[in-house]
């Protein structure tokens, strides 16, 4: 079968490989779409590549059909629709029974794609666990939805939950690209009442705007700690959303969050050596401010959940889909795409069917 692969740092190309073995608890999937995510843009061209093996198949965001199930398989079957999720744990280690899946094997290791093995970016693929790890696709969400919700929504969505948001807050969203507008969403439904969402590219504003934005901060306009305290005479917001930025965007955000608040942080600072946190900010230390951080929890349950917005018309996933391609070798030109970010991008997408 083919995939596209990283074959070494910085070198993306097409592999030919067997298809992979399926194993008494896994399927094996094929795609019905695929999307590029910037973290598989960090894998090739970053630091973020977490294993040492050459030739390693791309991708993580993905919706399929089931193939083939192995023998203890109980809830998946050849022919169903499964949104594949981004992170699939390894259900039966001690971090996944106390919640934290994602971190299965140490930081950011429940995204057993490319991690361990293999990613979707191929005509099959495996998923380790599948009662655990594979989520139905319901006939109401299609498949542009679909493959939206299986990385962006849930880490969007999870920005706004570190951040414990509670109805009436006011939330500032740094970044909106694809995450960022997930986070958006995220904050909306769980009752802000101002969202301020800091971004420039005009794709992203708009859509920011329909999911929730009540203001836009763009940060080539100024100082972004100004310009948010102005729009919240001087007092700040509750609660912050990181999904976008450099190492100094959490101190930034810092800046702007009230005392008592929250932040919480899905972006992913590859590179830096330090995050540094203005002292002040903090209160020296005392400020009661949180700041949490984290990868999206994995699984079934989370993906099934999160899919009924979509399927009973609450929410429109596919919004982010900028540039849609309808071949599968098409793959490649969308992690260039994703890597150079032209200003008309939010999110490119595969769409097989
Ligand atoms: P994008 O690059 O598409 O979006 C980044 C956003 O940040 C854009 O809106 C950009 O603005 C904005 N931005 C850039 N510089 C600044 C700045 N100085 N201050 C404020 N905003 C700024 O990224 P994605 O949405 O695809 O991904 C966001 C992050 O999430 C990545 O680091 C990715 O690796 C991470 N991620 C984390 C996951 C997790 O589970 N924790 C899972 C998936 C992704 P502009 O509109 O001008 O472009
Ligand atoms: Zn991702």
């Amino acid at each position: 079968m083919r995939g596209l692969a990283r074959i070494d740092q910085d070198v993306m190309d097409w592999v030919e490989k067997d298809k992979p073995e399926c194993g008494p608890y896994d399927a094996i999937v094929k795609p019905i779409a695929l999307a590029p995510c910037t973290s598989d843009v960090h894998i090739v061209w970053g630091n973020a590549y977490m294993s040492d093996a050459p030739n390693r198949i791309l991708g993580h965001e993905s919706t399929g059909i089931v193939e083939e199930v192995g023998s203890h398989v109980k809830d998946f079957k050849p022919g169903d629709r499964v949104i594949v999720p981004a992170i699939t744990p390894d259900w039966l280690t001690v971090p996944g029974q106390k919640g934290f899946g994602q971190h299965c094997y140490g930081m950011g290791t429940g995204m057993s794609f490319i991690t361990f093995k293999d990613g979707t970016f191929a005509e099959h693929f495996n998923v380790n666990q599948a009662d655990g790890n594979l989520a139905h696709l319901p006939d109401e969400v299609s498949v542009d939805q679909a493959v939206m919700i299986s990385d962006m929504m849930t880490t969007g969505f999870y920005g706004a939950e570190l951040a414990e948001i509670k109805p009436g807050e006011t939330v500032a969203v740094f970044g909106i690209g694809p995450v960022g507008l997930m986070g958006v969403a995220g904050a909306h439904f769980m009752g802000a009442s101002r969202i301020l969402a800091v971004g420039s590219r005009p794709v992203s504003v708009k859509v920011a705007k329909e999911y929730g934005a009540s203001d836009i901060v763009d940060y080539h306009d100024g100082d972004t700690v100004q310009q948010i305290m102005d729009l919240t005479d001087g007092e700040g917001v509750d609660k912050v959303v990181v999904a976008g930025g450099n190492a100094n965007t959490v101190g930034e955000a810092l800046e702007v969050l009230k005392v008592g608040g929250i932040l919480g942080n899905v972006n992913h600072y590859d590179g830096a050596a330090e995050i540094p946190l203005p002292a002040l900010a903090w209160g020296a230390g005392l400020a009661d401010k949180t700041i949490r951080g984290g990868v999206c929890p994995g699984g079934r349950a989370r993906m099934e959940q999160l899919v009924k917005l979509v399927q009973y018309g609450r929410f429109d996933s596919s919004k982010l889909i900028t540039h849609r391609f309808t071949n599968f070798d098409d793959i490649y030109e969308a992690m260039i795409i994703m890597r150079d970010k032209p200003r008309d991008l939010i999110k490119p997408a595969v769409i097989l069917e």
